[in-house]
């Protein structure tokens, strides 16, 4: 049998041919043919270039639907598909380019030029144009090429993609992921989140990052449902196509910039089955803001690059019910555990760190072996960077990240708890509390806070009530008031520069 991921999707785009599989914002509609027949036609351009097998398809494309054919294409030839945040400007490309030793380099032709100049420094044979108003010389190639192509055989085990990690704690690295750990992971979410014959999914998402490309798409496109697409999110578009849609899934940014939209009403979501929210954690304001205006229950989960979805919120009641502030619990066939500084099981309720294992568990970082060892323990469980507890009900919460930390006069300072009583002091839009080196404490706790629109926050008092609520150590030496946080492109907040910014606070 053929272990190609492609094969497992094209079964929906043969399953009823002409229906539409994907809408644009502009009213083009493309039907499961189109899909079959362009995806063909690039996977023959692609097997005309003769690369050598696992040569990577690196793409920096603007979000277009034939971006989305590209990447099933490679899949259909039997390569690893490459994609690339289009913020990256030159420096991170380069590095990139260096790194992965692409055989093709997909951009937008307004870059081409310097583009070009960093894939012939890295030894890339082909460069090519693609462009979100479906022209360039990708297109122009591949309009060359015949519409029938059987897909390359690939075993489960075979390279599908890399992705390189968000880059939130460092340089991102890349993931190593399978045909067989993708479609593992995207036949549990098809059960477990209950895609439905008539489902029709909004996809704003950008899709060179694990959610946009892997959870979306795959969701839509295995379950043979329509997919109205954004090239852009934009919370008025979104609102507009509610009625429309049954299935959504953003970042929490995007559920709290919906919120801000008097559009955002029960009678706009009345058709919705489900709202899906992770990659970042989501604040319990915006789901409850969520519950009282919509009606609908959002359900958050969990997962990384490296492993796809690994928990999820119940989505059918009968799985149980929507636990605001957790990720749920760990998704049938995956294994989750919390464990202490040595390895060993902490008792349901304590703190420790989150470590998987699973099909969807990825084959390593690309090219970096010591860290790929480095981050499996001797038993074969992945060390996630995260820290998290289950409560008695086999929910998981993620507390933070195990680099975000903060260990002041011997203490465990977990930032997101303090985040937490923060967050719910009127005038607080958000907050960040990170550890900065202290010449008493070894590290000093501080947060940097963000006012609603017009409030006159004041730090004492803040820090006054904050002593009446948690102990001393993890209460605030210092608060500073900034506009708003920095986010890296996925709107994941990088507590690394503020770390930066306030390093000699207290040295
Ligand atoms: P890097 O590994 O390069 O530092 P990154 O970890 O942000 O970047 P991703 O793979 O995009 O890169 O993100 C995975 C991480 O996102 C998880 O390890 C976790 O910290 C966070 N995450 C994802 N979903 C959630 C969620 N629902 N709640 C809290 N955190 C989440
Ligand atoms: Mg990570």
């Amino acid at each position: 049998k053929n272990e190609n991921l492609f094969c497992a999707l094209q079964t929906a785009f043969l399953a009823r041919p002409d229906g539409i599989a994907i809408e644009t914002e502009d009213g083009l509609g493309y039907t499961w043919n189109d899909l079959e027949r362009a995806t063909a036609m690039l996977a023959n351009l692609l097997e005309s270039l003769q690369l050598p097998a696992g040569s990577r398809v690196a793409a920096h494309t603007d979000k277009s639907v034939e971006a989305l054919m590209l990447y099933l294409a490679t899949l259909r030839a039997g390569l690893v598909y490459l994609p690339l945040n289009t913020a990256y400007q030159r420096a991170e490309l380069e590095y990139f380019l260096n790194d992965a030793q692409p055989g093709v380099v997909v951009c937008a032709s307004r870059n081409l030029p310097w583009v070009r100049e960093l894939a012939d420094a890295a030894g890339v044979a082909h460069v090519y144009t693609l462009d979100a108003d479906r022209t360039g010389t990708l297109l122009e190639q591949a309009a060359r090429q015949g519409d029938r192509h059987a897909p390359a055989r690939r075993r489960a085990d075979d390279l599908a993609a890399i992705l390189y990690t968000s880059g939130t704690t460092g340089r991102s690295k890349g993931a190593m992921l399978t045909h067989g750990n993708l479609l593992s992971n995207a036949l549990t979410l098809k059960d477990y989140w209950d895609w439905q014959p008539g489902d029709v999914l909004i996809h704003a998402l950008p899709i060179f990052h694990v959610h946009g490309l892997f959870v979306a798409s795959h969701g839509a496109l295995l379950n043979g449902s329509k997919m109205l697409w954004l090239s852009k999110f934009e919370p008025r578009a979104v609102i507009e196509r509610l009625p429309r849609a049954t299935v959504f899934m953003g970042v929490p940014t995007l559920y709290v910039r919906l919120l801000a939209e008097p559009g955002l009403t029960r009678e706009a979501c009345a058709r919705m089955r489900l709202f899906i929210s992770g990659s970042a954690p989501l604040l319990i304001e915006t789901f409850r803001e969520w519950q009282a205006r919509t009606g609908h229950t959002i359900l958050e989960r969990y997962g990384m690059s490296e492993t796809v979805m690994l928990t999820s919120n119940p989505c059918r009641a009968a799985d149980g019910e929507r636990i605001g502030g957790t990720v749920g619990k760990p998704l049938p066939g995956v294994g989750v555990r919390v464990v202490d500084d040595a390895g060993q099981p902490c008792p349901v309720g304590e703190i420790g760190h989150v470590q998987v294992r699973g099909p969807n568990v990825f084959k390593g970082y690309w090219r970096m072996p010591e860290k790929t060892a480095e981050e499996f323990t001797a038993d074969g469980w992945f060390r996630t960077g995260d820290v998290g507890r289950f409560d008695e009900r086999g929910y998981l919460t993620i507390v933070g990240r195990s680099k975000d930390l903060i260990i002041s006069g011997g203490y465990n300072v977990y930032p997101a708890e303090i985040e937490g009583h923060l967050n719910e002091m009127p005038g607080v839009a958000e907050s960040a509390v990170v550890g900065v080196p202290h010449a008493d404490f070894g590290e000093g706790v501080i947060a940097i806070v963000v006012p609603r629109p017009g409030a006159q926050l004041d730090e004492a008092e803040m820090i006054a009530r904050l002593k009446q609520q948690i102990a001393n150590y993890k209460v605030p030496k210092r608060i500073f008031f900034e506009p708003e946080l920095p986010r890296n492109a996925m709107g994941k907040v990088q507590k690394n520069l503020l770390r930066e910014q306030h390093r000699a606070l207290f040295v």
